[in-house]
């Protein structure tokens, strides 16, 4: 007699029978089952995490093939030569552009015939029709999205590709629907169930706890007061360790100043000559450098896992910055430091790189243009009418997208919304666009202070804001070894637990931060930070706890 296995027993056999795994990581079950039950889903945990196993896993347990779409080739190679390793996972093929033409062909025959599960293919691929119509002759059970934060435009990896990905599922009949990605706060996770058109998505976010980094904060008035703390901070410390700065300059200004005391330090910035870079990295690597100093671009490809300390000389431009900087620290579990010099003017020097208006003429001229064209119309052409660059009209183009005027085909292409308004309600709608999204950039480096400032433990804060919660606090930061964490005020004088969600009537929701005698601080999302009379939001009842 055959015992019927439940979802989660089919999955963790299938795991270990195809893939050798024993287990399953923490998040990967949860999403797994969501997937198997044909939930549109959405992961959100860091890079070797174990996010690919979450598609593999169920892709063979549902009929009908697998669609991968990824930006990186070289992961997909990757992918395909993991999976085709796997004698019992139903075969694996890639068809991008870096491809002969006949492998390519062969992929699609494959696909075709039925004979992979698995089918990786580049977002640009999805332009041309017959690839669009050979896939959903396929008819993919599951259509996963790799790196999805990519379709949100006003994030550092936006791949205009991606924005016809919401096409191409609606064209295949949308299949279940898996985006992952490694990087998403709350903005850019809207963006993605909305850019997707995710139907009722389950969002799993886990695994951002570093629990043995010691997250302190300390704060300067003074620039040179705070230069020095920084120094002698990188000279007191076990090493190797990285600092981070927001200039090259000040990298190698600081690099400079720690050199002179002694230590093995160098700058590494996106500046410098890539032999002098190169040799800084594998300088850091071998451990002959004890300390390097850096502007962002330094650790994308690092993996040391003893890097004892991530200092910031200044703010990082979003908290998804700062966490990814700090946690190039501790990777081998010990205890290792992430320290931010804060100095509330330096956010100044952040907010400058915030984004421009869009030109609203503009944005009025390529909605006149889309309209006069009555039938769908290529960007290129579309940017040489418009006398603007292509890249420029791919930003106005989706700000009119997101603001319902046109459309976005799954080759690209440009047409009208149905409904449109008139060109110039139209370039109005989008001027609005645009200026949230200013609001939420600007709000990204509130979020930022918000961590800076905060009395509640910081790794509160800062899992909050990736949507994970960690239920007590943490014991392993400045504020809770300091007490304020636990400290503030009476429960009975404050009727928000600091950390805690709350709703405004007119604001919408926020993050309790702290209180301030008789006033009270929340971080709103949408409009910031904003202090209120604890007097008045009682006599008004304007928060609420967030259920
Ligand atoms: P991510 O895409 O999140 O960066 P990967 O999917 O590349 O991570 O997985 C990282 C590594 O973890 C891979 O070598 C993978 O085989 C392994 N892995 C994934 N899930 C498990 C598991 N449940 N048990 C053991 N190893 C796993
Ligand atoms: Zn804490």
């Amino acid at each position: 007699m055959t015992r019927r296995l439940d979802p989660a027993q089919r999955l963790r056999r299938t795991a270990k029978e195809v893939f050798g795994y024993d287990a399953l990581r923490p998040g990967q079950l949860a999403a797994m089952e969501s997937v198997l039950d044909r939930r549109d889903t959405m992961v959100v945990m860091p890079t070797g995490s174990g996010k690919s196993a979450i598609y593999q896993v169920p892709a063979l347990l549902l009929d009908g093939p697998t669609v991968v779409v990824s930006p990186l080739i070289a992961l997909q190679r990757d992918q395909v030569a993991f999976l085709v390793e796997q004698d019992a996972a139903g075969g694996a093929v890639s068809a991008n552009s870096s491809k002969r033409r006949v492998e390519q062909e062969a992929a699609f025959e494959a696909l075709r015939a039925g004979e992979v599960e698995f089918f990786f293919l580049a977002p640009e691929q999805l332009a041309k029709p017959e690839v669009l119509a050979d896939l959903a002759e396929a008819k993919p059970s599951l259509f996963v999205v790799d790196e999805a934060h990519c379709v949100s435009s006003w994030g550092h990896d936006f791949r205009p590709d991606y924005l016809r990905l919401g096409s191409v599922i609606e064209a295949l009949g949308h299949p279940t629907v898996l985006a992952l990605t490694a990087t998403a706060s709350p903005p850019v996770r809207d963006e993605v169930v909305s850019e997707l058109r995710l139907r009722d998505p389950k969002v799993v976010v886990h695994g951002f706890d570093r629990p043995n980094l010691f997250l302190s904060v300390e704060a300067f008035r003074d620039d040179d007061q705070k230069r020095e703390a920084v120094v002698m901070r990188a000279m007191g410390e076990r090493k190797p360790g990285i600092v981070y700065t927001a200039t090259r300059r000040s990298a190698e200004s600081y690099a400079e100043a720690i050199a002179e005391l002694g230590m093995n330090a160098a700058a590494y910035h996106a500046g410098m000559r890539a032999a002098d870079r190169n040799a800084v990295q594998s300088g850091f690597m071998v451990g002959s450098l004890d300390v390097v100093v850096a502007t962002t671009a330094f650790g994308m490809g690092i993996d040391k896992a003893d890097v004892r300390f991530v200092l910031h000389a200044d703010v990082a431009d979003s908290v998804d910055s700062y966490y990814q900087e700090v946690g190039r620290a501790g990777r081998d579990g010990e205890l290792a430091e992430a320290v931010l010099f804060y100095r509330p003017e330096d956010l100044g020097l952040r907010r400058f790189f915030a984004s421009g208006a869009p030109d609203p003429e503009a944005l009025q001229r390529v909605a006149t243009l889309v309209g006069l064209h009555g039938e769908p119309v290529d960007p290129a052409a579309l940017a040489e009418e418009a006398g603007v660059s292509e890249t420029r009209l791919i930003g106005l183009v989706n700000l009119l997208a997101k603001a319902g005027t046109v459309e976005v085909d799954f080759d690209g292409c440009v047409r009208m919304h149905p409904d449109a308004p008139s060109p110039e309600q139209a370039a109005a709608a989008a001027s609005d666009v645009a200026e949230s999204y200013r609001r939420v950039e600007q709000s990204r480096v509130d979020m930022m202070r918000g961590y800076a400032e905060t009395l509640g433990c910081r790794r509160q804060y800062l899992l909050a804001y990736f949507g994970e919660t960690l239920a007590d606090p943490c014991g392993n930061c400045d504020t809770c070894r300091g007490g304020t964490a636990s400290g503030q005020p009476a429960a009975e004088d404050s009727p928000y637990a600091v950390n805690s969600r709350v709703v405004h009537t007119a604001w919408g929701e926020g993050l309790v931060m702290r209180y301030e005698g008789d006033r009270i601080v929340v971080l709103f999302d949408e409009v910031g930070y904003k202090t209120l009379s604890l007097e008045a939001v009682m006599a008004r009842q304007l928060l609420a706890p967030v259920a």
